[in-house]
């Protein structure tokens, strides 16, 4: 027998039984987005190698060592997408799209890194991410963590907690760079391979080490905030209090980084610790210089982005999936019906949009319709038979409540009967998008 071909390490299907979770996720991230006033931008899964080196850095682990590279025919270096920024920066610029700031886009699709697989970690990974163009802050910052906030409330998941640092400006940073080069280098023996590494080229990336071996290290190193000069000490209070104002509750965490040059000011983790070792759902932070080492303008910029891996996860964990089982299975019995039954089903989603109806295909004895029907998890059977047919009539059996009883009614009755049913099925289900507070 010829062996099946597997999938490549790292690189998951993704289930019919998980994709309503991934639905729901997509289609409330959609809807809030565009209750905020951002644009949906798509953007290649490939693009030049150089456009990550630039945007990332080359002193970075994601362009160090896990991006996907490879010689296009014509000898042009390609890489598979490891982040949005960088791609949705080009096409900001490449297509003139800055001529009416701010501009808010929103962007979700695939990434890939070559890293090494584990829980919460994998090689392909999707991403929803936000990035807002031409707005200083701190006001966008702060709306932009009030959406995630809505975010968060929508899709059922509590426990994320938001925590927030201030990096500040670029030489307000290089006074810091310098400080915390002393402070490693006084400790050279506590360094694992990768912090020595970093020691020289950028030392602000010891502070997002994961070795547990580090953590004490890293503890005790010197704080940013007392590097900050009084603009952005300003920045950052009036940034915490508009949360406050908002009832988004945060943490400053003055340990917090990105490893990347050209963030400045805010940058902010959302974190549960409902996942384990990879407990960041949400990271992002303000760029102000980003768009100018693009080759732009030196537009500011914030964005973040989120791992949907990990949300599905998490909205799995909370159990507040609404599955897409279907309201109604249709059991057809004897050969005549089939064509009644589509005509019906047809005629009914028509008429209640809201209505997922599951028609029973390739015939079967009544009982082995109603072994499909349970296994569909649909709580409403309908049952077509040959003289259902001939008087003008069906038959409803629920299928999830114990002791309940077939009730047979007119055919021109079913609609209203199944609206009401719905309704009354809608009303007591979650509320799906709870306010604020
Ligand atoms: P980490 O510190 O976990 O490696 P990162 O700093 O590399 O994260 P970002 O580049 O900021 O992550 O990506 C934002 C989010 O995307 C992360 O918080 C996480 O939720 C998700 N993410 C990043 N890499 C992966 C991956 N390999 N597998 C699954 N999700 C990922
Ligand atoms: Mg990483």
């Amino acid at each position: 027998m010829t062996s099946t071909i597997q999938s490549i390490r790292g690189m998951h299907d993704i289930l019919p039984s998980d994709l309503p979770a991934w639905q729901r996720l997509e289609q409330t991230v959609a809807d809030i987005f565009t209750r905020y006033a951002y644009s949906e931008i798509r953007i290649p899964v490939v693009e030049k190698t150089e456009l990550f080196a630039r945007a990332i850095g080359d002193a970075t682990d994601v362009v160090e060592k896990e991006m996907y590279t490879f010689e296009d025919r014509n000898g042009d270096q390609l890489s598979l997408r490891p982040e949005g920024t960088a791609g949705v920066v080009r096409a900001v610029l490449q297509n003139g799209l800055l001529y009416a700031t701010p501009l808010r886009l929103w962007y979700a699709g695939p990434m890939f890194r070559r890293e090494r697989p584990q829980k919460g970690r994998t090689r392909q990974f999707h991403q929803i991410g936000a990035e807002v163009f031409g707005a200083h802050g701190p006001d966008v910052d702060a709306e932009l963590l009030a959406l995630c906030k809505r975010l968060w409330d929508a899709l059922g998941i509590g426990g994320l907690r938001l925590e927030i640092n201030s990096l500040g400006t670029a030489e307000e940073r290089a006074a810091y760079r310098e400080a915390l080069k002393t402070y490693f280098a006084a400790h050279p023996d506590a360094l694992d391979a990768d912090s020595q590494r970093r020691l020289e080229r950028n030392p602000l990336r010891i502070l997002d080490s994961k070795n547990p071996d580090m953590r004490e290290l890293i503890a005790g190193a010197p704080a940013l905030d007392s590097y900050l000069g009084e603009a952005s000490r300003d920045h950052f209070d009036t940034l915490r209090r508009y949360l406050d104002d908002l009832g988004v509750a945060h943490r400053v965490n003055p340990r917090l980084v990105r490893g990347l040059d050209y963030y400045s000011h805010t940058v902010f983790e959302w974190i549960t610790d409902e996942l384990g070792a990879q407990g960041t759902v949400c990271a992002g932070g303000r760029y102000d210089g980003l768009v100018e080492i693009q080759g732009g303008k030196p537009w500011p910029g914030i964005g973040f982005a989120m791992g949907q891996e990990r949300l599905v996860e998490l909205m799995r964990l909370n159990r507040k999936e609404s599955g897409a089982a279907p309201h109604l299975y249709f059991v057809l019995v004897g050969d005549s019906t089939t064509s009644a039954g589509l005509a019906l089903a047809e005629r009914l989603r028509s008429a209640l949009p809201g209505l997922r109806i599951q028609l029973n295909l390739a015939g079967g004895s009544f009982k082995a319709q109603f072994r499909r029907a349970d296994r569909s998890e649909a709580p409403l059977a309908l049952i077509l038979g040959e003289e259902e047919v001939n008087n003008q009539t069906v038959s409803i059996k629920p299928l999830r409540e114990a002791g309940s009883q077939q009730e047979r009614m007119p055919v021109e009755d079913l609609e209203n009967w199944l609206r009401k049913w719905l309704s009354d099925t809608t009303a007591r289900g979650p509320v799906s998008d709870p306010p604020m507070h």
